[in-house]
């Protein structure tokens, strides 16, 4: 009988791309969603890839404690992971409450769920934030973790802890993986599922592919006096593909009992550090265009290089990046014009 894996915040940009790399390894897959920073394009996106015009869609916000636990009550579920959060560095340091009440509900209210329905294993979409400014570069996940400089980079490392406790509390009726991605950036290479950001992109590849179809006038680099080869920060850009299978790794080991420890951490990233500029040019090589680019002041909290040690996902995992920035941007940029086709 297939595994059923529950993916919370399925329908945004990760969980879109990590249903599709589930239903492709053979899971079965409950996307959850409550819609609140997404539409269905994504959705409708993974059922056409897919051919699962019945994958099944629960509305619902994790922050309803029932509703959690009906879920959980109604359905087998083997594992979960957990993407339903708000994730937006500035808005949190204007709203933390909100970030704190619901990126720390909602993964509370999973955990309760799980653990009355007899147990669970959990993965938890963790981030390279938790890092902070790093003393030394690469980071391994025994690199320190930082005080966070944001509400949203507490809740990450908040949520870190929160599973750890739980698990070492639960008897091993709950399994944990934390997962810290690098800058997750790209689209599907089919071109239906990808990022689609309201409003201002915060992040960088969203920017670039705006500015590239006249959404945005001019994309502003922060900071060209870093202390690194070309002034600008340097970072780990991993492909959405890539970063989807991590998933199915994760999920397969705690699955199939092959984790060495009941709560792990695990770097995902390349290993390899892109500037801005760097990541601006081969954009513009890949898609054969030129982009309008200036240097502006530094953007307050940003750090100035860090990237990943994947070793120990590559090594244990048996998982590996393969996608090329090339390749990736090159995708990024199909998302936006499919994205200019739909009117959106
Ligand atoms: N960045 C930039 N212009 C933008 C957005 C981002 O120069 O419009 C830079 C940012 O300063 C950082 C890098 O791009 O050095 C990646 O930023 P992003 O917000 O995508 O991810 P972060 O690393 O901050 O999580």
């Amino acid at each position: 009988m297939k595994k059923t894996v529950l993916v919370s915040g399925g329908a945004g940009f990760i969980g879109s791309h990590v249903t599709v790399e589930l239903l492709q390894a053979g899971y079965e897959v409950i996307v959850a969603d409550n819609f609140s920073n997404c539409d269905t394009t994504c959705f409708e996106g993974v059922k056409k890839i897919t051919g699962r015009v019945d994958l099944p869609l629960v509305k619902m916000d994790f922050c309803d404690a029932a509703a959690a636990e009906r879920l959980f009550a109604e359905n087998r579920i083997d594992a979960v992971i957990h993407f339903a959060a708000f994730k937006a560095v500035g808005e949190s340091v204007a709203k933390p409450l909100m970030y704190y009440k619901n990126n720390l509900q909602s993964f509370l209210n999973v955990l309760e769920a799980a653990e009355k329905a007899g147990g669970c294993n959990v993965l938890f979409s963790s981030s390279a934030t938790v890092y902070g400014e790093p003393d030394t570069v690469p980071v391994t996940e025994k690199t320190p973790r930082k005080p966070a400089t944001s509400p949203y980079g507490n809740t990450k490392q908040m949520c870190e802890d929160i599973l750890r406790d739980a698990v070492k509390a639960s008897e091993g009726r709950l399994k944990g993986i934390l997962l810290r991605y690098f800058n997750p950036i790209g689209a599907h290479p089919s071109a239906l599922i990808g990022e689609l950001p309201r409003g201002v992109p915060n992040n960088l590849v969203p920017f670039i592919t705006q500015t590239a179809i006249g959404k945005r006038e001019c994309l502003s680099i922060f900071g060209n006096d870093y202390p690194t080869p070309d002034g600008t920060c340097l970072r780990d850009y991993i492909d959405i593909v890539d970063l989807a299978k991590a998933h199915v790794c994760a999920v397969s080991r705690m699955i199939d009992g092959k984790m060495k420890e009941d709560c792990e951490v695990f770097n995902i990233g390349t290993g390899r550090p892109v500037s801005v500029l760097e990541l601006v040019n081969a954009f513009e090589k890949v898609n054969g265009l030129k982009l309008n680019y200036k240097f502006a002041p530094r953007r307050a909290g940003d750090v100035t290089a860090i990237w990943a040690d994947p070793t120990l996902a590559n090594e244990e995992m048996g998982w590996k990046a393969e996608r090329s920035v090339e390749q990736t941007l090159a995708a990024a940029w199909a998302w936006e014009r499919h994205l200019h086709e739909l009117g959106l």
